[in-house]
């Protein structure tokens, strides 16, 4: 890793973007939170456990986690064609896979918990930002979890690695291009999901996980603090 290398927009290599949380954003759901890292925000909505429709669906063994992740037409100045497309089918896939392992679903045979993540800005990051969304708001929801989710991108510019990577670097095209690497894990460490696109070696995978762990436990601070502010404001919801 080079601490020489020169961020578009000034940060360090380790440091995130600002990030902003808060939970209780939709008063209809069960459970909702708003995530925002930078100019990425998501907002994310549990409704559930309840009745898995349609019934052929249910399980009689365990409940099912059923997420919905949709970035917003106006959420980039070259505005997406509304609706689901396999982007957005696959976020919504990995988001799942991101947060079954801390939840508990025994408990919930024959039943359904929805999350919607509806990215409202973007500008990269927005599966990491929506999976932090999501477990705040399933927490919020009351849903009982093992552990939290914290997700962020740690990204390969040429040959050095940066955590929280912004579409500009996304793009970034001199030496080796970009790697972009999103990374979720518990708070104990436990890595639930990390997808990897681009080109990276063996030892430098070990180097984006270190800083991914770094990267996590700040946001695990800041999902915390979320949760406490509301119990705080609401009184236990
Ligand atoms: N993006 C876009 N139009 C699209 C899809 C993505 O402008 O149809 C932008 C958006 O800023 C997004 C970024 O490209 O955050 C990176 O998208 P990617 O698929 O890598 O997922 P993300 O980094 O958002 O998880």
């Amino acid at each position: 890793m080079t601490e020489k290398f020169k961020r578009g927009d000034g940060r360090a290599i380790d440091e995130l973007r600002q990030i902003e949380a808060k939970v209780g954003v939709v008063p209809n759901a069960d459970g909702s939170a708003m995530y925002r890292s930078g100019d990425t925000i998501a907002i994310a909505a549990v409704y559930g456990p309840k009745k898995m429709h349609p019934q052929h669906q249910q399980d009689p063994s365990r409940g099912q986690l059923r997420c919905d992740y949709n970035m917003l037409s106006f959420s980039v100045s070259e505005r997406i064609k509304p609706g689901k497309n396999r982007r957005a089918m696959e976020i919504s896939e990995i988001t799942k896979w991101a947060l079954e392992p801390v939840l508990i679903l025994d408990k919930y045979p024959n039943q359904v918990i929805d999350v919607f993540i509806d990215i409202i800005q973007a500008d990269a990051g927005t599966r990491c930002a929506g999976i932090n969304a999501a477990s705040l708001a399933l927490a919020h929801a009351g849903v009982p979890m093992k552990d939290m989710v914290s997700s962020i991108a740690v990204g390969k510019l040429d040959k050095t690695l940066v955590v929280d990577l912004t579409k500009e670097e996304e793009d970034f095209e001199e030496g080796e291009g970009p790697t972009d690497i999103p990374i979720s894990m518990t708070h104990s460490g436990k890595i639930t999901h990390m997808q990897l696109d681009g080109k990276i070696s063996a030892e430098q995978l070990k180097d984006a996980v270190d800083l991914a762990k770094g990267a996590c436990a700040k946001i695990y601070e800041i999902q915390k603090k979320a949760l406490k502010d509301a119990v705080d404001f609401e009184g236990g919801k």
